[in-house]
């Protein structure tokens, strides 16, 4: 009997039921019955270097083995302190702190709460609003629902949740190549009593892999800058390779005033996430003054040492095995296997963004997604369609042969039905 209350999942599926997946080794899924399924969507594209690496599993029983859980409140411990340090180096500039968490939902609220209360250490409290691209996606907590909102997810809660204002999804035109000048009407009008814009880095991601320029991000940062708000770069989902640099915001060149990650942070093997914030904003939160400024915000298993073992190892693999650079040398394979998309007359476009595929197909093919999924899944391929749209988002380390394996049985599967 199952008990569970499934994520994203309708009631449909599961009176059809589901794989019981049982193991992974590489980029392979593995059910009860042996059967193997290649994970085209990196369980939720956080497994970037597949599953099983036996250095990470190394790390996570080497750790488990000398101290499983120990708090970060006024205590610390030698993984976490490192995670933090690795970390900090990671940025354009060096001087952050991190906050932990545990999922990517946690790590954005964490950031929201520090960008509002940043402005209140600073003796402006007015400045509470946080806004975020029109189908930004954030993670499902309240907090995160009010700066993303993708109406097909999210409708049940719009009014429990306050909409200050959006950026509009950036549409290039002749005048405005980077379509920016929407947004920066919306931060200039609401500058006073904006905190922050969290946008994230060049791709929608459940909002259907919309993929936007790095100078939209660069114009972005500048008028942040300008207008006195907190730009805070939510890297969960493109973060460590994902669109063929370390983080997609350095397509831009800029510094984020909060990075955070999560996902691929631990290569997905441990729930570890971060927000990443500049020392100008940590020094506020002092205890010094008149008035006590610290943070009280905390999550239980924040700088868990199992999940931070995990991530260290997946930071020194990621360098080690030049995981980014060879992602990026992959995405020109795969952007090249899958041009001949492009002559079915059932596809309506395709996107690329280091290693995410996308072929987003005519509205009219909707009545067949469902039959095209199913089909790939008794190939071995598990996609998660998002709409009418395909979607390539494998680990970073998948070879040349079942990459292109992927792209050819997609391929021949929209050609069948379509
Ligand atoms: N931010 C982005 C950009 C995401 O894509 C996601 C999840 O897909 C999240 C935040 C939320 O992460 P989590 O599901 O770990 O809470």
């Amino acid at each position: 009997m199952n008990k569970i209350f499934h994520p994203y999942t309708p009631f449909s599926a599961i009176e059809k039921g589901f794989l019981n997946i049982a193991r992974g080794e590489g980029i392979y899924l593995f059910d009860d019955a042996g059967n193997k399924y290649v994970d085209i969507v990196s369980s939720w594209w956080a497994v970037a270097l597949g599953h099983g690496h036996p250095k990470v599993v190394k790390a996570i029983q080497e750790q488990a083995a000398v101290l499983q859980h120990s708090i970060t409140g006024s205590l610390t411990h030698p993984s976490v302190l490192a995670l933090a340090e690795r970390l900090a180096e990671l940025m354009p500039t060096p001087d952050r702190h991190s906050v932990f968490a545990s999922d990517g939902c946690s790590a954005v609220e964490a950031a929201l709460k520090i960008a509002i209360q940043y402005w209140y250490n600073v003796g402006q409290p007015d400045k509470t609003w946080i806004i975020g691209m029109d189908q930004g996606y954030h993670g499902d907590s309240m907090g995160a629902l009010g700066a993303g909102f993708v109406d097909d997810f999210h409708k049940p809660f719009e009014r429990a949740v306050s909409h200050p204002a959006k950026l509009p999804f950036p549409i290039p035109t002749a005048e405005d190549p980077d379509g920016f000048l929407p947004s920066k009407a919306v931060i200039e009008r609401h500058k006073n009593t904006l905190a922050a814009v969290i946008v994230e880095p060049l791709c929608l991601g459940s909002a259907g892999m919309k993929i936007y320029s790095a100078g939209y991000l660069k114009q972005l940062a500048y008028c942040c800058a300008e207008n006195d708000v907190l730009l805070i770069i939510d890297e969960v989902a493109m973060g460590f390779g994902r669109t063929g640099k370390r983080f997609a915001f350095n397509h831009a060149d800029i510094d984020p005033d909060i990075v955070c990650v999560g996902k691929a942070l631990t290569a997905g093997y441990m729930p570890l996430s971060a927000a990443i914030v500049k020392d100008e904003l940590y020094d506020t939160f002092s205890d010094a003054g008149e008035t006590d400024h610290t943070f009280y915000h905390g999550n239980t298993f924040a700088g868990h040492p199992i999940g931070c073992a995990a991530a260290l190892a997946a930071l020194d693999i990621y360098e080690a095995e030049d995981t980014v650079e060879r992602g990026a040398e992959m995405a020109e394979k795969m952007k090249d296997w899958m041009q001949p998309f492009a002559e079915m007359d059932c596809v309506k476009e395709l996107r690329f963004l280091g290693m995410i595929g996308v072929v987003e197909l005519k509205p009219e093919t909707k009545p067949l997604i469902a039959k095209m999924k199913q089909s790939l899944f008794e190939q071995g391929y598990l996609f998660r369609p998002l709409g009418t749209m395909f979607y390539l988002m494998p680990p970073l380390i998948i070879s040349d042969d079942e990459l292109r394996g992927a792209v050819f049985a997609l391929q021949q599967t929209i050609e069948e039905f379509c």
